[in-house]
């Protein structure tokens, strides 16, 4: 402001110093003209008047030089009428005439010329001024010397005229320009001056009232106005600034509602959002942030944020330096983004999503934004536990279904067995898929009921002797489930080999009130699998009744038919089952072209025994004569109770020959039993015995048979205890002389 007032005024100084300048400059050169023009006028007065004097007028018998009379009337003329003062002198400087006043000089020589401007001229012809200034006169005189010439280039003398009056008028004109120059300088510096006074009183006004506005607004009042109602540029000026500073306050209005707004929102919002500087330096944070970190906003604001924020991995490992998203944002310049866990000052760790954005700064720095997902991970959790709850369930369901399916089969399978063999070699082929690798065996109890055997296994491992006594089992013992194995108390069974590492456990196979044997299941690596059992137990109680159940039937149903085809009191087969045997072996020796031979006999007398010693006795006699048969059979042999006291033993692979002579051995062994009933001896055991044999006596069983029975009656017709063999129908007589025929001993 000062500066602009001072350059103006400065300015305008100048000016008028200028305009002084160019005025004194104008006046110095118009008095240097003014006295050249002087100088010329009376140059030009002095050579006519040089002429005049020279001059030989036609009417005049000399010129004026000569006639020095006429010479000084002349003069006098020149000074009365024109007012013009000359002095006229000679080659010698002699003054021939002179003004009136100053006749008295005539015929001196003019010595007033300090530079001998006069002896010059009359020398070099040229005109000369020079100023006069002795005593007698006043004041110095202006004079110009100019040359007579009589004829050109002739000079006789000089005229001397004075040229003061002249340049006075000149100098009378000058000055009066002087005045008039100076006047208007003056009045152009006054002018100046004003104008000079008025244009800084518009701009300090003008500038004033700006230089408040913009102080006002720098201050920060927006509502500044100059409200200047000039029409110049300043009004102009101010127009602008005070729409200018209306719509700065409309602005920052604005930007104060929505920094309001904005505030509000950051304040509100869940996430927590914390602005970290360049330097990783915490500027502010929200309130959420600050719950999340577990601290007051005054105790991170300000601080690094490592200091305050404790992030981690998402399994709550210590992450590697540069690691983190909020590092690896400032590094990069960057978004980063990553789920971490925070660990709060109390130890409590929270997942969180951080989120890191640089800002748009040059000294760099992001706003990282903190999204608690705890509760989402929580949730997560939930649904996994409950998904893994129902793929347990489901497995569990599946694996119950599908053991359920295989006992169904096991059931189905064991159920379509006629033997124990049978069952058992289902039972070894199928329980791996029940117990998935575990290895065990079934054992079953004798039915002597004092041997346990080892009848299926199944897997790698034998941890059970293969016959044992039934005592050496405590399930046996107890008639339950018993388990061993590492950790545990319960006492290992006797029975099972020694290795402390292995578990075990033997369930009772309980059918119909009865124990039939144990299932034994064993675990190698018992301390490692704790569960191992409980996992199975559903499926091994199942295995268990299936398998018992499946035994007991076999069982029974052995004892049925052992029933159906054997006979009660002697234990040998009965008729029914030694017809349909004898058929089905009959074809088989039929087609490998082998003989059969069959032996029937009949205890003699019989009727005796009981009638003398009583039914129970006669029993007695039939259970010997019956292991008497069976001391002396083959395997192959089919011993049997044909009817009463009546017996017949087949024999596949033997000829009649053979069987004759082993019937014979059979007679013997009979009659030498020694039988006691109830302290009573029984006495001699008699019988008689027909023999007979395919294919010699007939194709069928029934003519074999037949044929024995009439072998027997010719036996019995003999009187008894003897051998008949291969008597045959066709014999009209029952021909015993044929082969085979024996008689009977003594
Ligand atoms: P023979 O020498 O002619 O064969 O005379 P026997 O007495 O042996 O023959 P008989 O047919 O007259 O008598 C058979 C008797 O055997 C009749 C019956 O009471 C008896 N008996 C049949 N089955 C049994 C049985 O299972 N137990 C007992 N104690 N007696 C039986
Ligand atoms: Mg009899
Ligand atoms: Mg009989």
């Amino acid at each position: 402001m000062v500066r602009i007032r001072t350059q103006i005024t400065a300015t305008l100084l100048s000016a008028a110093a200028l305009i002084g300048v160019v005025g004194a400059v104008a006046i110095l050169s118009q008095m240097s003209l003014t006295r050249s023009a002087a100088l010329a006028e009376a140059t030009s007065v002095a050579r006519q008047l040089a002429d005049a004097v020279a001059f030989k007028t036609a009417d005049a018998p000399r010129p004026l030089f000569e006639r020095p009379e006429a010479l000084r009337e002349f003069v006098r003329l020149q000074h009365s009428d024109s007012q013009r003062d000359l002095v006229v002198v000679d080659r010698d400087r002699t003054i021939l005439a002179d003004v009136p006043g100053e006749e008295q000089n005539v015929g001196k020589s003019f010595g007033h010329d300090h530079g001998n401007e006069v002896g010059r001229v009359i020398e070099g012809s040229q005109p000369l001024a020079f100023v006069e200034d002795s005593a007698d006169v006043p004041e110095p005189i202006n004079l110009v010397a100019v040359p007579i010439e009589s004829a050109p280039g002739k000079i006789i003398g000089a005229v001397l005229f004075e040229y003061t009056p002249l340049l006075r008028a000149a100098h009378d004109r000058t000055n009066a320009m002087l005045w008039l120059v100076g006047l208007s300088t003056a009045a152009a510096m006054l002018i100046a001056a004003f104008s000079a006074f008025l244009l800084l009183n518009r701009f300090g006004t003008g500038l004033s009232g700006l230089n408040r506005g913009i102080e006002a607004l720098a201050r920060g009042d927006s509502g500044a106005r100059i409200g200047h109602a000039s029409g110049d540029e300043f009004g102009q000026l101010a127009k602008g600034f005070d729409t200018m500073a209306a719509d700065l306050e409309a602005s920052r209005r604005q930007l104060v509602d929505q920094k309001a707004y904005i505030e509000d929102i950051v304040r509100t919002v869940a996430e927590g959002i914390a602005v970290i500087d360049g330097d990783g330096r915490v500027v502010t944070v929200n309130p959420a942030a600050a719950d999340i970190a577990g601290r007051h906003a005054s105790k991170i604001e300000g601080q690094d944020w490592r200091s305050v924020l404790d992030m981690r991995g998402q399994t709550g490992d210590r992450l590697g330096t540069g690691a983190s998203p909020v590092e690896l944002a400032l590094a990069t310049g960057r978004r980063h983004q990553s789920e971490v866990r925070l660990v709060k000052p109390d130890g409590a760790q929270l997942p969180v999503i951080a989120s890191c954005n640089p800002l748009n700064r040059a000294d760099g720095g992001i706003v990282l934004t903190l999204s608690d997902i705890s509760e989402l991970r929580s949730a997560e959790r939930a649904v996994n536990d409950r998904a893994e709850e129902l793929a347990v369930l489901n497995r569990e369901l599946r694996e119950t279904s599908e053991a359920t399916n295989r006992l169904v089969k096991l059931g189905e399978l064991l159920q379509a067995c006629v033997t124990f063999q049978e069952a058992f070699s289902v039972v070894g082929s199928a329980m791996p898929d029940f117990f998935g690798g575990l290895s065990g065996t079934v054992h079953l109890t004798s039915a002597s009921r004092n041997l346990v055997e080892e009848m299926a296994h199944w897997g790698e491992v034998r941890s059970s002797v293969g016959q044992f006594a039934p005592e050496d089992c405590w399930a046996l013992r107890r008639g339950q489930e018993h388990v061993a194995g590492p950790g545990m108390l319960t006492p290992r069974c006797n029975h099972i080999t020694e290795n402390g590492g292995r578990g075990y456990v033997c369930m009772p196979l309980a059918a119909q009130g009865e124990t039939l044997g144990i299932v034994h299941l064993t675990e190698p690596n018992a301390a490692d699998r704790p569960d191992w059992l409980a996992e199975r137990r559903q499926v091994l109680r199942g295995v268990v009744d299936t398998l018992a159940l499946a035994l007991a039937n076999l069982r029974l149903r052995e004892t049925l038919r052992q029933q159906s085809i054997r006979d009660p009191n002697t234990g040998l087969y009965n008729r029914r089952y030694l017809e349909e045997t004898s058929s089905r072996e009959l074809r088989r020796l039929e087609r490998s072209g082998q003989p059969m031979a069959v032996i029937m006999l009949d205890v003699d007398h019989f009727k005796q025994f009981n009638d003398t010693f009583g039914h129970e006795a006669g029993d007695l006699v039939l259970k010997q004569v019956a292991s008497t048969l069976l001391d002396h059979a083959r395997e192959s042999d089919v011993v049997s109770r044909y009817g009463g006291e009546e017996f017949a033993v087949m024999m596949p692979g033997t000829s009649l020959v053979d069987a004759a002579e082993r019937a014979e051995a059979l007679r013997k062994a009979v009659k030498q039993l020694h039988l006691a009933h109830r302290g009573r001896t029984l006495g001699t055991i008699t019988a008689s015995f027909g023999v007979s044999a395919f294919p010699e006596l007939g194709a069928s069983w029934t003519e074999i048979v037949n044929a024995a029975d009439r072998s027997l009656y010719q036996a019995k017709a003999d009187g008894r205890d003897r051998v008949v063999a291969g008597l045959r129908k066709t014999d009209p007589d029952w021909d015993l002389s044929t082969p085979g025929r024996s008689a009977a001993e003594g």
